[in-house]
Order: C-alpha cells, then structure tokens, then sequence
C-alpha cells in the first residue's frame, strides 16, 4: 500500500516566459516557451516521489493524457487510480512568468472537473499514511476524501489552494493544514495578514477547528502553529528565485513525504521550506523539484 495518497488534479502546463506580465488589454511576445506537466495534485505526487515516498495519484485526465501519465510513472508515481474522463480534455493551466519571477496563471479544470466522489478508492489512507488534497477539485470530493481518510486513521494534510472557504466539519477532520497567507484570510473570512508577525497574530486569535496549521510565507519560509504551542518561524535560505510557480506544490509534497516517514511537523516543515526554496531557483514547476540527495546534499 502507498504512503501517500495524493487526490487532486493533473495539468498541462503552457509556461511562457515574458519580460513584464501583460496589463489587462496589453499583448506581449513571449521569450520562451515550455510545455509540461502540472496541475497541484500531479505537481505534489512528484514533489513527494522524487523525495523517495511511495506515492499514489487520484485523478482524472482526458484521453490525450497519455504523455502526462507516462512522465508521472517515470517519475515513480502510481497512476492506477487516475482515470479517463470521457467527455473532457486535461486540465490547462496557461502560466505567464515575468523575468522577476512573479506568474499569473489561468486554469481550465477540464477533466479534473470529473472526479467523483465514486471514483475515491476504498482504502484511501490508514494509520502511517498520509493524505494529501488541494482545492483544484470538487468541494464535495475534497470533502468525502478527507472524512474518509480521517475515519481510516490517515494522517491528513489539506493544501486549501486555489483559496475558498471549507465546511467546518471537513476542517476539523483535517491534521495539518497548509495555506499560503492569502488562502488562510479567506478560510478565516479577514483581510490578508503580511508577513511573519501578520500570520502569528491571526493564528493566535484564530479559531480553526483544525489539528495544525503551517502558514506558507513566500520568500518569508513558512509559520508553524500547533494547538497549545506559540507559533513558530521557520525563515527561508536567502536563494536567487527565478520562477516560483509550484513552490507551494514542492513544499506541500515535501511536508508529506517527512510526515509519512514518521517525522514530527517542525523538522517536517523545515525540511519543506528548504526543498520549496531550493525549487524556486529553477524554471517550470517540476522540473526545479529537488531529490532527497540534492535536498540533504550539505550545499543545499
Ligand atoms: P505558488 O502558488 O506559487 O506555488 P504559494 O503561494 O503556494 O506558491 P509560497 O508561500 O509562495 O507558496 O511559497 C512556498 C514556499 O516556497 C515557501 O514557504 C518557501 O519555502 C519557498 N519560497 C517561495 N518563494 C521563495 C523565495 N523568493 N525565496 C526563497 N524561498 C521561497
């Protein structure tokens, strides 16, 4: 049985690489042009599979997936449980990347708008397994998997990413939540905190039914909140960003990947901030993932 379950979506990624991202009305000539794999769901299953963990894929794909799902098994991810959907395409995610690394990125669900309920499998995670969810699915099939899995004894981790609100019962169903600061405002229905101090100040106040909260910060690493501790600052490496699109991916399949070996949530997240950063250093979202060995390399 696999450590980690990943239930999410699977992208095709159109990344253009311009100088300025295009004001609204503006028409801009690209500088590159890369087409790859993406989507949260794909884009965490690699992130954990290429740090060693056993990992299984949820997911729905057009019939034009063949491309995707044989990257996704050469990088040793399971896609047994990743089905054809019959009457969509794959999911696109158009990705724009100005030379200061900053994206703007649109996403047409396609087949990921698919994935039911009925298509969760039965043992989804148990006791020592972890599963790991992202918003870039239905609501009710985030739901269903994260109740199923907390029934099981699964670790549970939510990436509650692209930000919307989430039913309190699936929340408090939920062990380790992973927002960045503007998915945590919304979940909280506030304006967006900023920095460090920002976020430690709303998740002392806040009431989240949730087990623990690991507060993604950018450039800033990540805040560490678990019931009855302080929170606790976890600085990024100072590194040289080139694209930090699939940072929060990288992070949150690094957090699950320590977690399923049993580490405990702070040296997990730190481990996560350090992949997430060392992933910011190179273009696509995929590609700049680091292996365990680059990871715990003592450059990195
Ligand atoms: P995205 O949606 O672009 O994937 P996100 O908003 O989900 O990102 P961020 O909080 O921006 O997630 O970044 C996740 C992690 O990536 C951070 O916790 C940090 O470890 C790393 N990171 C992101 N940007 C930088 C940066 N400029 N320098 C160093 N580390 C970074």
């Amino acid at each position: 049985m696999s450590s980690i379950t990943v239930v999410g979506s699977v992208n095709r990624d159109l990344v253009l690489t311009v100088q300025d991202l295009p004001r609204p009305g503006e028409t801009v000539l690209a500088e590159r042009f890369v087409e790859g794999v993406g989507g949260k769901g794909a884009n965490q299953a690699v992130a954990a599979a290429r740090l060693g963990s056993r990992v299984r894929l949820v997911a729905r794909v057009g019939a034009d997936a063949e491309t995707i799902l044989r990257a996704l098994a050469a990088e040793g991810v399971d896609v047994t449980e990743v089905l054809p959907a019959a009457d969509a395409s794959t999911g696109i995610a158009s990705v724009v990347v100005d030379r200061a690394g900053e994206n703007t990125i649109v996403v047409n669900p396609g087949a990921n708008a698919a994935l039911t309920v009925a298509d969760l499998p039965e043992h989804l995670s148990g006791a020592g397994e972890v599963l790991l969810v992202q918003h870039e699915i239905a609501p009710e099939v985030v739901a269903a998997a994260v109740l199923r899995a907390r029934e099981l004894g699964g670790t549970v981790v939510l990436n509650p990413a692209p930000a919307r609100p989430v039913a309190s019962d699936v929340l408090a169903a939920v062990d380790v939540l992973v927002p960045n600061l503007g998915e945590l405002a919304t979940l909280l229905d506030v304006a967006p905190p900023t920095g460090p101090d920002g976020a430690r100040d709303l998740l002392e106040k806040a009431e989240l039914p949730c087990g623990a909260v690991v507060v993604t910060l950018g450039a800033d690493g990540a805040l560490v909140k678990q019931p009855g501790r302080p929170a606790v600052h976890l600085p990024a490496p100072a590194v040289d960003a080139v694209d930090t699109v699939g940072a929060g991916d990288t992070f949150c399949g690094a957090l699950a990947d320590s977690l399923a070996r049993g580490g405990d949530l702070l040296s997990a997240a730190e481990r996560a901030v350090r992949a997430a950063s060392l992933a910011v250093t190179g273009l696509g979202a995929q590609s700049s993932m680091p292996t365990a060995a680059q990871l715990d390399s003592p450059a990195a």
